[in-house]
């Protein structure tokens, strides 16, 4: 004799009642009595439900009291009806007013932007400053007692909570993308600049290549690392790429690296988890990048805290270079360090790509240092690519006013004394949906087809690797000093 045992499914013991059950539609019957009740109170209320008759005082159920009278002689039933009319319009009521005030203004505030967001953020910051109980003691102080002023008060406390998710999913749906068409390339060995302003989405695209997306976000096409394409791997297949292709050394080194744990720890454990390197050749490895970024192997057993910002960023590349990866991403590397050690790490990273091959993308807002240091450059505006390029050419003649501006801005030694140029304006707000070139309300050589045709990089005539998104490339390129930032 055999015996199958079969379990019957969780979500079957959980399913709903079918709207055919008779117990849902008894249950269904009783709800619907009670609303009807409540809404009807006044109407099937027999007293009124604060009359007080203190001889009726305890007095059982009868045929004047149906449920009786209470301690100070009111009647049960019509107390009863009347206060689940209350319980029932009351939250609905708050529900309503704050769901409806609260969608329009945020949708208004997203919608118009501008002084109507400002004002609407601000009063929104006011109410929520408030505490909700003493927001509602005085509206009730105000209104007097009664539905309208508890509908009042509590609508208000919950308001600015809806108010601001809509303004934040309005704004979300009417984003433009955040990046838009970035075509760009590194090739072995190579360095390649990526500059522009804050804020031009230089960091989002260099994280794109180790798929350090912010959650949620949507993306289109592919970012192929060494033929992978990060945007499609797995969690798994991601990890094992950022162990040994691509590698990131960050702004701030300290912020990189727990202070808790000892440097040696920081830099065998990500080999050994990924590659199931043992310790000792984890440890052979580490202490021969020590070496080669200029430490000695004392630095293992030391914690961040008891060694400088320069010797630390120097640990962040060894810790980079841990993996061998075909392609080092370098954010503002050099910006959270003194001068000489700025020079020093430079320095030390070209040599260190020469004798690693490793292709090196460096994000950086100094135009000085990328034309010092990249073979190519690549300037990002408004989460587009403005002009792209061998950076001699680039610097010596911008095709892009943007560019123009940018080198124009940048303070000289041999130009000392008078005002600093600045690019007038500020770049498009995400909110702000893009029909032309990003930079037509900044730009002096912007016309009418600026505004209306998003420009595609286009080739300079001397230089075919040289291109610009720029509808009057030539026109920049043939007058150079129209750009006055
Ligand atoms: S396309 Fe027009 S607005 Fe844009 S940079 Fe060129 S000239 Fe200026």
């Amino acid at each position: 004799m055999s015996t199958a045992l079969t379990r019957r499914p969780v979500l079957a013991k959980l399913r709903a009642p079918s709207g055919r059950s008779p117990l849902h539609l008894i249950c269904l019957g009783l709800v619907g009595l009670i609303v009807a009740a409540a809404l009807l109170a006044p109407w099937l209320a027999p007293h009124d439900p604060n009359a007080v008759d203190l001889g009726a005082a305890l007095a059982g159920p009868s045929a004047e009291h149906p449920f009786g009278v209470d301690a100070a002689g009111r009647d049960t039933l019509s107390r009863i009806l009347l206060g689940a009319r209350t319980s029932l319009l009351g939250p609905l009521g708050v529900v309503l007013f704050s769901t409806v005030a609260g969608v329009a203004l945020g949708t208004a505030a997203a919608w118009r932007g501008g002084w109507l967001d400002s004002v609407l953020s601000r009063a929104t910051e006011l109410v929520f400053a408030f505490p909700g109980m003493l927001l509602a003691v005085l509206v009730i102080s105000v209104y007097g007692e009664g539905l309208l002023a508890l509908v009042l008060a509590l609508g208000l406390a919950y308001l600015p909570y809806v108010s601001r998710l809509t303004r934040s999913l309005v704004l979300a749906e009417r984003a433009r993308p955040v990046l838009d068409g970035i075509d760009l390339t590194v090739g072995a060995g190579e360095t390649v600049a990526l500059v522009g302003e804050s804020g031009s989405g230089k960091t989002l695209t260099s994280r794109s290549a180790l798929g350090l997306l912010p959650p949620g976000a949507v993306t289109e096409g592919t970012v192929l690392v060494s033929g992978h394409d990060v945007l499609a791997l797995d969690a798994d297949r991601l990890r094992a790429l950022r162990a040994d292709t691509v590698a990131m050394i960050f702004q701030d080194p300290r912020a990189a690296l727990n202070p808790l744990r000892r440097i040696g720890d920081f830099l065998t454990e990500g080999v050994r988890s990924a590659r199931a390197t043992s310790k000792a050749d984890a440890l052979a490895r580490a202490v021969e990048l020590l070496d080669a970024v200029g430490l000695d192997e004392t630095a293992l057993g030391k914690y961040p805290g008891q060694v400088s910002g320069g010797m630390l960023q120097r640990v962040m590349i060894a810790a980079a270079l841990m993996g061998d990866p075909a392609l080092l991403l370098a954010d503002e590397p050099t910006t959270a360090l003194d001068v000489t050690t700025q020079a020093e790490v430079i320095a030390l990273l070209a040599r260190l790509r020469k004798r690693f091959g490793t292709g090196l993308l460096f994000v950086t807002h100094d135009l000085d240092l990328a034309a010092a240091i990249s073979d190519r450059v690549y300037v990002m505006y408004a989460g587009r690519i403005a002009e792209a390029g061998p950076a001699e050419a680039l610097f010596a003649g911008p095709r892009h006013p943007y560019t123009a501006a940018l080198l124009a801005s940048t303070p000289r030694l041999t130009t000392p004394g008078g005002p600093l140029s600045a690019i007038p304006g500020q770049p498009p707000d995400l909110r702000t949906s893009l029909t032309g070139c990003a930079f037509a309300a900044r730009c002096p050589l912007a016309t009418e087809v600026c505004e209306q045709s998003v420009p595609e990089p286009r080739p300079a005539e001397e230089t075919a690797a040289h291109l610009a998104a720029c509808h009057h490339s030539d026109r920049l390129a043939a007058e150079g000093s129209v750009v006055d930032a």
